[in-house]
């Protein structure tokens, strides 16, 4: 049995039947936490063994979430490793010998019953309500010349797992301790297309790949019982199991990518979430927060910091409800602790998306995002609220739009204070900085400075009403980023002209 002191080796096995579930970012980083713990490896497997359900572009998007989110694989697709290939779909021939050996020992038998015979099968269990429910083992024991005579029979047969009387049904769980599952039926563990199902191929996979620690969902507890009778049947060595607790709903239900956008991995990037946010999130998902020397609780922490105090013994067993609030505030403490540059790095590719900067800004729009950085990131929560908040220091001043509730907005004197306005600032000499050092160069503080002398002292107006019809003459909007300082930023030449066009259009 593995402890810390030795090399783990973990996977994250997800079947790319659509958008990749955010759960499989919340097992990779448990598995890696521990992976990186122990000195062990971290493997990616691909687990398309379900042809029905396959979608090409699920996999590229789940490598490419699982990289942003920096939980880069050791072993797996594109990165190659010694237990290659890693897509099941591409390892077919290691399967068959195992279904082979457990059909000639009499562990497994074929089964020819057709689709429609389990599916009469199965209502006639329910409207009986029969304590038997599962297969009814007809083909056991049958060769196919004897069960061609019955009914019900296709010629592409199943293989069948034999589930025998005193199969194990429980085992010591890493996080929820001793655990059991209720009695399976015989299980198909090789489909009629040739392919094998979960069952066998994830028991084949994690032996043959040597995998020690299985994390994954509770939702696969009903299954433990046929994978550690495999590993029994074949004589492999079973890891341990951690069956993590599940991601719930508000009504307390497994997020389902129908019901929840957010159960979707890639809705997280696309929203705007920093990724170091989103593994912060879904570490408390299941893990407690750091207590501090002085005992306090610190929610806010990093992946490092994460893994060098991760036990499984500390996961929590019951699930816990999806709290996208939680997730806001951390997105925004995460904002908040880059460095302007980093964050103008993050922001750039968000940017270019919306249209308001060009693929390949200028190094004159580069300043100028960095500037605008600085003053919007005490507002943001997520990096999709920028595009609102930087446009208007990228639009022409001719082509500024002012929004409809801002201009409803704006109150009887919103002229007045307009006109008062532009002549207060026609009086500060277009030179960045205060060069003359007497406070006339236009820097944020002097353009306050001239703006509350003309409008709150002489006109005596309350600065909320003061300052809104600068505000929306200048971003278009009712609500900006700190007014003095979108002035500096935009320049002299266009808070002037866009102040005359608001006033102009009154
Ligand atoms: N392929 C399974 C899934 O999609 C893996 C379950 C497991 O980890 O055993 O979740």
């Amino acid at each position: 049995m593995s402890n810390a002191s030795s090399p783990a080796r973990l996977r994250v096995a997800p079947s790319p039947t659509g958008d990749p579930h955010v759960g499989t970012a919340y097992m990779a980083m448990f598995d890696v936490a521990y992976a990186r713990r122990t000195g062990g490896r971290f493997v990616l497997r691909i687990e398309d063994t379900d042809r029905a359900r396959f979608q090409a572009d699920s996999e590229a998007q789940l490598l490419d979430s699982l990289r942003w989110l920096g939980l880069d694989w050791d072993e797996g697709p594109e990165v190659g490793g010694p237990y290659g290939p890693y897509r099941q779909s591409e390892r077919l021939d290691t399967y068959r010998p195992y279904v082979e050996a457990l059909l000639d020992s009499g562990a497994a038998y074929r089964c020819w019953c057709s689709g429609e015979r389990l599916a009469q099968m199965r209502e006639e269990q329910q409207s009986s309500k029969s304590s038997v429910t599962g297969y009814d083992r007809l083909c056991l024991g049958m060769t196919q010349q004897e069960r061609e005579k019955l009914p019900g029979f296709t010629p592409t047969p199943v293989v069948r797992l034999r589930i025998p009387d005193d199969v194990e049904l429980g085992w010591d769980d890493l996080i929820m301790g001793r655990t059991s599952a209720p009695r399976p039926d015989d299980q198909v563990i090789l489909k009629a297309d040739g392919f094998p199902t979960y069952h066998l191929a994830v028991v084949v996979d994690d032996h043959e790949m040597g995998i020690t620690h299985v994390v994954r969902g509770q939702e696969w507890v009903s299954s433990t019982p046929k994978h550690l009778l495999l590993y029994k049947l074949l004589g492999f060595e079973a890891p341990r199991f951690a069956h993590m607790p599940l991601l719930l709903d508000e009504n307390r239900k497994k997020i389902s990518k129908r019901k929840s956008p957010w159960a979707k991995l890639t809705w997280f990037r696309e929203q705007g979430y920093l990724p170091e946010a989103l593994l912060n999130f879904l570490a408390l998902q299941g893990y407690p927060p750091i207590v501090e020397a002085d005992g306090t609780e610190r929610e806010m922490f990093t992946f490092d910091e994460f893994v060098d105090r991760f036990e499984f013994s500390r996961v929590d067993k019951a699930g816990s409800v999806f709290n996208l609030k939680k997730l806001d505030w951390l997105n925004g403490q995460y904002i908040r602790s880059l460095s302007r540059e980093e964050l103008a790095a993050r922001l750039l590719p968000v940017l270019v998306d919306a249209g308001v900067l060009p693929p390949r800004p200028s190094l004159g729009e580069l300043g100028r995002l960095k500037a605008v950085t600085a003053l919007i990131a005490p507002r943001l929560v997520k990096l999709v609220d920028a595009p609102a908040l930087v446009r208007p220091f990228f639009t022409p001043d001719e082509e500024l739009p002012i929004a409809d509730d801002a201009r409803a907005a704006l109150g009887d004197d919103a002229a007045a204070v307009l006109d008062a306005g532009i002549e207060a600032l026609e009086g500060l000499p277009d030179v960045e900085g205060d060069i003359f050092g007497d406070g006339r160069g236009w820097t944020p503080e002097n353009i306050e400075a001239a703006l509350r002398s003309a409008l709150v002292e002489k006109m005596g107006l309350k600065p909320k009403v003061a300052f809104g019809p600068l505000r929306t003459a200048v971003s278009g909007a009712k609500v900006s980023p700190p007014l003095f300082e979108s002035m500096d930023i935009l320049g002299r030449h266009s808070t002037l002209t866009r102040l005359r066009a608001l006033r102009a259009s009154l």
